[in-house]
């Protein structure tokens, strides 16, 4: 306690002195200086929201960051149209259960290095309050692939384990994909799952987290980076990590269906119940796959937490939005958000108002939404009839698998079925990010801080001020 106070009265010389570390008082603030950069301006915007948009006494108990992959505003008007035409409405009209949230702001997602970012290096942004270089997870730009060691930036979940709260991760991606692993991970390249080259890879990272407790649930698919290739794993290391996890938590620490999800009484539970990501919401629907939805997930995974009384902090990300966009199927993005809005409603039914709910997505995508379709239309229909008198779609691509040298006849195609490619203009065997700004939802304790035109890696300082800021 002594050391304690101490260093908040030579911190306290220090913001006397300089005014720049005044603004910046914080532990966790990144030693390399062009992290620091970033971290002070999250710091700086903090403050003038505090200032701007005055709330009280903020103290939030429990933080949920719920993340869409890939959820770009067209996406998300074109799900809440697609939701309400599901249930037989226009659609228009609709709401998703997070468009509800009294705050919003839109979001810069640029990459230090890129105009158009992935989710490694936004996800590091969202949970460690820096921005750094395409592909990266979890480190600052002073790290490179020879010195792994180096740029580690501490994540929130990181954080809230070492003030004794619970934290979880849950993905419908596999869990050491970018956007989970960010919460626990630190790697020069995102692509290190099972393997870094030397250093320690992802999925040995989550095994051995070592802050605070550990996390208490970690639940998505991938479990082939666990497992060694004599186990029909990609691990060429010999080791085992979910009989690692079990050995250090027990037997029932470890699920891998919807059955054992439910009746586990683990409080630190792994889940992977698949050995890739986990399946698009249509498929598992159709196929009865074990695998839970999202909405499942999201009900352990806070049935779990809320057991700590001094409160959580927990990722949940909706991975696969991401994944439809870049397939070029427009139908498998929208359900997967329609999805991502059920485990929101779900998750505000199972905590009180003193839990901030933050929804975002870490990019965008190039499905665009135009025409003039008429109100009510199927918005995975036809909008109007292009120069040549052909149907075109509500819905397209910038680029991507859609593309085709000569346009379809979309009078004699099924557009709304399953599995149809909007058209796009650029053949790419991929469809991309796109780098339009994406939208911040929040609600509860510091949700007014949440407004304007923000950059990405201010979500963390926002987050982390109503969360953990109070119980210095
Ligand atoms: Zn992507």
């Amino acid at each position: 306690m002594a050391l304690l106070i101490q260093s908040k009265v030579i911190k306290l010389i220090f913001c006397l002195a300089f005014i720049s570390s005044c603004m910046a008082n914080d532990d966790n603030m990144p030693s390399d200086a062009k992290a620091r950069v970033w971290y002070e301006a999250g710091q700086s915007y903090l403050a003038q929201q505090k200032h701007r948009r005055p709330g009280g006494d903020v103290k939030a108990k429990n933080v949920i960051l719920f993340i869409g992959d890939g959820m770009s505003l067209a996406t998300v008007t074109a799900s809440r149209i697609y939701q309400g035409q599901l249930q037989g409405n226009p659609g228009e009209e609709n709401l998703l259960s997070f468009e509800y949230f009294p705050e919003i702001a839109l979001v810069k997602t640029y990459a230090v290095d890129k105009q158009v970012s992935d989710s490694a290096s936004t996800a590091t942004a969202l949970l460690s309050g820096v921005k750094t270089r395409f592909y990266t997870l979890g480190t600052d730009e002073s790290n490179t692939v020879e010195n792994c060691g180096k740029g580690h930036l501490k994540s929130l979940l990181e954080l809230a384990e070492e003030h004794g709260l619970a934290t979880g991760a849950v993905s419908t991606a596999r869990l050491t994909h970018a956007t989970p692993a960010a919460t626990y991970a630190h790697v020069s390249i995102r692509e290190f799952e099972s393997d870094a080259k030397g250093c320690a890879d992802i999925a040995e990272q989550l095994i051995e987290f070592s802050y605070g407790d550990g996390l208490e649930v970690a639940l998505g698919g991938g479990s082939k980076m666990f497992l060694p290739t004599s186990d029909g794993g990609l691990r060429t290391d010999g080791r085992n990590l979910i009989e690692e996890w079990k050995n250090r938590f027990g037997d029932d620490a470890f699920v891998s269906d919807t059955k054992s999800l439910k009746i586990s009484n683990s409080n630190h539970l792994l889940g992977l119940f698949s050995e890739d990501h986990m399946s698009f919401t249509e498929h598992r629907d159709k196929q009865g796959f074990g695998e839970p939805s999202l909405t499942e997930m999201t009900e352990k995974a806070i049935e779990i937490v809320k057991q700590n009384d001094k409160g959580f902090f927990l990722m949940i990300e909706s991975g696969r939005i991401d994944h439809g966009h870049h397939a070029g199927i427009a139908k498998l993005a929208l359900e997967e958000t329609v999805e991502f809005s059920e485990a929101i409603k779900r998750a505000q039914e199972l905590v009180g108002p003193d839990t901030l709910i933050v929804v975002t997505a870490d990019h965008s995508h190039t499905m665009s939404f135009g025409g003039y379709p008429k109100r009510g239309e199927n918005i995975l229909g036809i909008a109007g009839l292009d120069s040549h008198g052909l149907p075109y779609t509500t819905l397209n691509y910038a680029n991507g698998r859609g593309y085709k040298e000569k346009r379809d006849d979309l009078s004699k195609i099924d557009t709304t079925a399953d599995g149809y490619l909007q058209a796009a203009a650029i053949p790419l065997p991929i469809e991309t990010h796109g780098g339009d700004d994406v939208p911040v939802y929040a609600i509860g304790p510091g949700s007014q801080w949440f407004s304007g035109v923000m950059e990405q890696n201010v979500i963390f300082h926002l987050m982390k001020a109503a969360l953990l800021d109070y119980r210095e």
